[in-house]
């Protein structure tokens, strides 16, 4: 067997034998059927997936006259008389092709209005299909036009576009639209599977899963792999083979890396990129399959049991679903496809791949609301100077700031018109108990003495105190605290030690998981919140802002812009 005889040789002759486009079949053939034909056909839909083959199928049921030479239109071409071999062979009169992305300009449109002026030289119908019409220039489009509205009886056109969007609206609105979908990987795989057989090759299951995918919907692009991968197996199809030739990377890589990151575990990622580099593996590749594990994973985060884990295609993207929060996901998800750009210019492609992943951890949030990454976690809870910086950029409390103060854009540029929308109330003020008040006037006075600082300090304002049990010799605190992180034994110890000190008696705290109602940090936050809002409603009747709103037309408040400072 030769190479490019599979593609060429599984064309589809007929509907029956479109795999993947029921839906344009069914609408097509019934039409055929019931004789309910239109004058002009739009097929839409990615490169290689069938267009021009509907077209051609579309053609000869129009025009096939049966092998007794009697029959009239029909659904099912029946593929030997003159009318539907000479359209396969492409050498038949009345079926004209023009390619629109080399012949858009006027003058070829002009010509074929010409020859639509004549009668069918052999057939019952001229089919004239102008593929990637989206390409033919504004004069093309409206020298067409007048054709298309009031074609001849005789005379049919299809149209097929990858990008329907660019068409005249004057066009698109006469022509019978038909999107032509990508066709799944499964399908796509079953079909080569058929295929293979009926020639007699062997495969393996994984060969197919990577032709399956490698295809990206077009089911010619499946068969013209296949041809290739067959003649580089020497006749066969191995994984193995499919793999090198497609220089695809194993799904494990991706979801090795994918786990790496999940953990925040910067060294096993960089070891991960290192093997890829060592066994030859493109970086640009793995990008890819990592993009197709985290859309997996998306799905079954969104819809569970939506994958079939016992699929070795959709395992990986079962079992990581659970490793990374939905957002988390997305954001990565998206950091890749961003990525995906700087992979091919940089010289070296690993270490750019290296960079795109590394960004995901300097910028995803931290793992369960952790004040601090995970690889750092042992080191930040041992010792305080470990601590991260942002923890100490939160505004000292005690300062009350000025509230007339804050910020003002103006965009003069045209934007998006936002309606200013007034200031939204302050949300009811969080429930305070006296022992709450008792415990932040602790906690703010170890914050104002320095005996508390960065995860110390967190922990002392995220508690919320449920009691205090006063004993003869001790006091015993019942803290609620949310963040796992922040309940470690170290940190627990450095606070005991510092509301001991601040009291002069010994203080024990007892930490309970769950959502405090009352802590420092709670209200803390509702302030914040009622200090932006009074200064945005400020802002809004300030009399300068409403005279610049008015001067500049285009002057908007953005919101979200003012910040209490
Ligand atoms: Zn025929």
């Amino acid at each position: 067997m030769s190479t490019v005889v599979l593609a060429r040789k599984y064309r589809p002759r007929s509907f029956d034998q479109m795999v993947g486009q029921e839906h344009v079949v069914r609408a097509l053939t019934n039409a055929l059927a019931g004789n309910r034909l239109h004058h002009a056909y739009l097929f839409t839909g990615t490169r290689g997936i069938g267009k021009t083959t509907v077209s051609r199928i579309l053609a000869k049921s129009l025009n096939c006259t049966g092998a007794d030479g009697r029959g009239g239109v029909t659904a099912r071409p029946c593929g030997v008389c003159s009318a539907c071999t000479e359209i396969d062979a492409d050498r038949y009169i009345d079926y004209i092709e023009l390619d629109a992305a080399s012949n858009r300009g006027i003058g070829e449109v002009q010509e074929l209005i010409e020859r639509a002026a004549y009668k069918p030289g052999v057939g019952r119908f001229k089919v004239f299909m102008i593929d990637e019409a989206h390409q033919l220039t504004k004069d093309a489009f409206n020298a067409l036009l007048k054709t298309l509205e009031e074609p001849p009886d005789y005379l049919k056109f299809v149209l097929a576009t990858t990008d329907p969007e660019k068409m005249l609206p004057t066009v698109l609105s006469r022509c019978l639209q038909f999107n032509l979908r990508p066709i799944a990987p499964e399908v796509v795989r079953e079909h080569l599977a058929g295929v293979l057989q009926a020639e007699g090759v062997a495969f393996d299951d994984g060969s197919l899963r990577q032709l399956g995918r490698a295809a990206r919907g077009s089911m010619r692009d499946a068969l013209s792999l296949a041809d290739q991968a067959i003649a580089y197996g020497g006749g066969r199809l191995d994984e193995t083979v499919v793999r090198a030739m497609l220089g695809s990377v194993d799904r494990g890589h991706a979801a090795a890396l994918v786990t790496a990151l999940a953990a925040r575990d910067g060294r096993a990622l960089l070891q991960g990129v290192d093997a890829l580099r060592l066994q030859g593996l493109s970086a640009a590749s793995t990008l890819e399959e990592m993009v197709a594990l985290l859309q997996q994973m998306a799905v079954e985060q969104a819809v569970p049991g939506a994958l079939d884990g016992a699929d070795p295609d959709q395992e990986d993207g079962v079992r990581l679903a659970g490793v990374l929060p939905a957002d988390e996901t997305q954001l990565l998800y998206s950091m890749l496809v961003q990525g995906r750009g700087e992979i091919g210019p940089m010289g070296d492609e690993h270490a750019a791949l290296a960079m795109v992943l590394l960004r995901f951890l300097a910028f995803a949030p931290t793992p369960e609301g952790a004040p601090q990454r995970r690889g750092q976690a042992a080191a930040g809870a041992a010792a305080e100077p470990d601590a991260p910086p942002w923890l100490d950029d939160a505004p000292p409390p005690d300062d009350e700031p000025p509230l007339r103060t804050a910020a003002l854009r103006v965009a003069s540029a045209p934007m998006m018109a936002v309606p200013a929308q007034p200031p939204a109330a302050p949300a009811e003020a969080p429930p305070t108990t006296p022992l709450g008040d008792r415990w932040e006037a602790l906690v703010r006075t170890l914050q104002k003495q320095g005996r508390i600082s960065a995860l110390v300090r967190e922990l002392a304002l995220q508690a919320g105190p449920l009691a205090c049990d006063e004993n003869a010799d001790s006091c015993v605190w019942t803290l609620v605290v949310e963040r796992e992180s922040l309940r470690t034994p170290a940190l627990v110890a450095k606070l005991q030690t510092a509301l001991s000190d601040e009291l002069g008696r010994a203080q024990r705290l007892q930490l309970q998981p769950g959502v405090p109602a009352d802590s420092p940090a709670r209200r803390e936050a509702w302030e914040r919140q009622r200090r932006l809002i009074e200064a945005e409603r400020q802002i809004r009747e300030d009399p300068a802002v409403a005279e610049l709103l008015a001067q500049f037309e285009t002057a908007r408040l953005v919101p979200g812009s003012i910040r209490p400072l």
